[in-house]
């Protein structure tokens, strides 16, 4: 686990984990707690099937949250100023998004789109998208995960314009609870020339909002 810092970008300080704690249980602790949850399935953690399955799960939620141990300051510190006079859009189209909802910690799954409007830096497009993943890499809401991208690139670019668009589908909709397994739920978050200029910004939702079917 990352040390509390004084930077409130770092990963300890931001919203979707203001509230974890600092220390993890041990990983013979969380394998414990996955059989609690096997049996409070109605399965038996000891039948032959299942008697690797903790060890899996939790390796899985290493995965499944690795964003906790990635910094977005650290991620877009690298920045290269010759542009060449580029200012204009670079948009990063329907990049796959994999994330977990912080109510039922289950899968999100989707697209996001971004864009920036380089002022004098831009930024490797490979960290564009790896941005995406320190964020979806925690328990997330997509309104959150939404903002805190687009928030990431505002401040530590310092661009002309962001928009972030994510289309996406919630498991604890369309597998559970209300079931509407079609409903697709779509954020946006602009800043700069793309929240005051409607024609950057219909440009960019026509670029955007095509994003493929989820599956
Ligand atoms: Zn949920």
């Amino acid at each position: 686990m990352r040390k509390p810092s004084a930077n409130p970008t770092s990963p300890v300080m931001t919203a979707a984990n203001e509230n974890a704690p600092l220390a993890r249980p041990s990983k013979l602790e969380a394998m414990e707690a996955v059989k609690t949850l096997i049996r409070w399935a109605g399965d038996d953690p000891m039948r032959e099937g299942m008697l690797d399955t903790p060890k899996r799960v939790v390796e899985a939620y290493r995965e499944f949250f690795a964003g906790y141990e990635d910094d977005p300051a650290e991620l877009l510190a690298r920045t290269f100023e010759d542009v060449a006079g580029y200012d204009e859009m670079v948009l990063l189209r329907n990049m796959r998004l994999e994330s977990h909802c912080e109510h039922h910690m289950v899968p999100i799954l989707g697209y996001a789109t971004i864009a920036y409007i380089p002022a004098e830096k831009v930024v490797g497009i490979s960290k564009i998208a790896r941005l995406v993943d320190v964020f979806a890499k925690r328990l997330q809401t997509q309104e959150i995960l939404t903002m805190q991208i687009a928030d990431a690139i505002e401040e530590h670019l310092k661009p002309k314009g962001v928009a972030v668009f994510i289309d996406a589908k919630h498991q604890c909709m369309t597998t559970r609870g209300v079931h509407k397994s079609e409903t697709g739920t779509i954020t946006t978050r602009f800043h700069g020339l793309f929240k005051s200029s409607e024609a950057m910004r219909r440009e960019f939702m026509m670029l955007a909002s095509s994003s493929p079917e989820v599956r």
